[in-house]
């Protein structure tokens, strides 16, 4: 039996990030995946083939809509081919995947590729396609099974009309109504993709807002330019069935006064949040327990009920994101080694992929007024940035928001062309615990997205923009 310094289950950014930390730091290190491919929900399912997708819809968006207005003139008409779009995406993740083949083998981590499961503390089982089982031991195993998609009780996904995002990414066709359940990140995200690609569609969320976890100025900005688009937004209704008739899939749903509305279509997408996935790990052989939401409990050093067993990533409480499941990978590594890592969870920014995109870190206004803190705001619109206009993206604003008596940045929440890129500036600016001052004073490259972070910081400061 191979025996190992640390054993990582899954391969998704939080386990893989946890094995090259651990094997930097000169632990032997192995790696245990049930797919065929590396990667997780990340880099096959999640983050890269939506951002894949969204990119290509985009320049169809662009071609269709403004080419003309930039003077670029195309003879005939401008189609899709879903198929080479959908080929493309899988190019990129192929090759994204494959990168992590090439790290493992360049950091030393055996990678096995089957379920892996506890048979007590310090002994793991794999079990591979073909049902052979092979045991290693390991004096520590990081758990970072990762999550899978939730639905409601009455709903059954069938995948092929009732689908989740898995499905939503590789469609054969181009729905001609698609019904999105959740208008959360997910929703949006592929809602959007579809929407550009001729798709009606309409998105019924529970809540009075779209991103309700996003600060209400957000929802409201991204609700208004998704309307322009002509999604059909259903707002504060509650789902209670989804019912899959020959092709079509009808959703009946209350709305806020409490009557029944019905809504059909071809395609329905469940995006109504994921949920933590253990199946198959037997973490009671090993004494981990799980919360009263099936995630796996751990302690402020990510640390189980058993010892020399810790978990990072969607698995464990906290924000479904790929990078703070990374930065749980590093800090589980540098704990096992002996070192005193920190994460600071407050500064773990938030983006929406849609177009304008929404990046958020730090407090929202909401909980901020929740917290009893007295705050200052500043808000810039993109509109008036020159940037913004040579490109014609004028939606969106940046704003800040202070503390009333230190100036100290508390969150930063944004829409706009870039704003995932833009919202690094803000993580340094907090990570620094600047001021508003601070960052009004610092040179902004003109004419660049920027200036409105710049430009908000100013408004937060000393109530004085330049440019408005
Ligand atoms: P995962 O990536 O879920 O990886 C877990 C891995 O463990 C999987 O490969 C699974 O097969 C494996 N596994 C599970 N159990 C076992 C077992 N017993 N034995 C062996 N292997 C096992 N986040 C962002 O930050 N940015 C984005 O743009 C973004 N876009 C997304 C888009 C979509 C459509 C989806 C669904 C998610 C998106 N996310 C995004 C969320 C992001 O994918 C997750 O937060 C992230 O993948 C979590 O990483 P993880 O390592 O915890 O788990
Ligand atoms: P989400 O939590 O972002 O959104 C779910 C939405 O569904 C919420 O708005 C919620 O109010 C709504 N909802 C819940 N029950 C409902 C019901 N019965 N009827 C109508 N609406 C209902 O979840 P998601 O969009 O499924 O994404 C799952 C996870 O994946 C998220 O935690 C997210 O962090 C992660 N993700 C991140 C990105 C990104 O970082 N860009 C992209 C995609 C997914």
């Amino acid at each position: 039996m191979k025996s190992y310094d640390v054993a990582v289950i899954g391969s998704g950014p939080g386990g893989y990030v946890a094995a090259i930390r651990c094997a930097q730091l000169g632990m032997k290190t192995a790696i245990i995946e049930k797919y065929n491919t590396l990667g997780g929900t990340c880099l096959n399912v999640g983050c890269i083939p939506s951002k894949a997708l969204l990119d290509s819809s985009h320049h169809y968006d662009d071609a269709v809509k403004h080419f003309e207005e930039h003077g670029i003139e195309i003879p005939g008409d401008i189609k899709v081919n879903l198929e080479k779009m959908i080929a493309r995406k899988q190019a990129v993740v192929d090759q994204t995947t494959g990168g992590i083949d090439f790290l493992m083998k360049k950091n030393d981590i055996d990678v096995f590729h089957g379920l892996g499961a506890f048979k007590d503390k310090t002994t793991l089982t794999i079990k591979g396609d073909d049902d052979t089982d092979t045991e290693i031991s390991a004096k520590h195993t990081i758990i970072a099974t990762g999550s899978k998609p939730s639905t409601l009780p009455f709903i059954k996904v069938d995948k092929e009309r009732i689908i989740t995002s898995t499905e939503a990414l590789k469609l054969k066709e181009i729905p001609k109504h698609l019904v999105i359940i959740g208008g959360g990140v997910i929703g949006l995200e592929l809602g959007q993709v579809y929407r550009r690609l001729g798709a009606e569609v309409t998105v019924i969320e529970y809540m009075d807002r779209i991103i309700p976890t996003m600060d209400a100025g957000l929802s409201k900005e991204l609700n208004k330019v998704f309307k322009k688009a002509k999604f059909k937004m259903q707002l504060s209704h509650k789902v209670k069935s989804v019912e899959r008739v020959g092709d079509e899939v009808i959703i009946k749903a209350d709305n806020k006064k409490g009557q029944e509305v019905e809504f059909k279509a071809d395609y329905c997408l469940v995006s109504v949040g994921r949920s933590a996935y253990t199946a198959g790990l037997n973490a009671e052989a090993a004494g981990i327990e799980l919360d009263d939401r099936g995630r796996v409990a751990v302690n402020a050093h990510l640390q189980t009920s058993a010892n020399n067993i810790y978990a990072i990533g969607d698995v464990v409480k906290g924000a479904m994101l790929a990078h703070k499941a990374e930065e749980e990978g590093v800090f589980v590594a540098e704990t096992i080694a002996g070192q005193k890592p920190h994460i600071d969870y407050n500064l773990i920014p938030g983006v929406v992929y849609t177009w304008p995109e929404v990046a958020a870190v730090g407090k929202t206004e909401a909980e901020l007024k929740e917290a009893g803190v007295a705050y200052k705001t500043g808000q810039f619109p993109m509109r008036a940035l020159g940037r913004s206009r040579a490109s014609m993206d004028l939606d969106g604003f940046v704003k800040i928001l202070a503390d009333a008596t230190t100036d100290e940045i508390l969150g930063v929440h944004m829409i706009g062309a870039r704003a995932a890129d833009m919202i690094a500036e803000a993580v340094v600016a907090m990570e620094y615990r600047a001021s508003a001052e601070d960052v009004s004073r610092m040179s902004h490259a003109h004419p660049t997205f920027t200036e409105a972070i710049k430009e908000a910081a100013l408004a937060a400061t000393e109530d004085r923009a330049l440019h408005i």
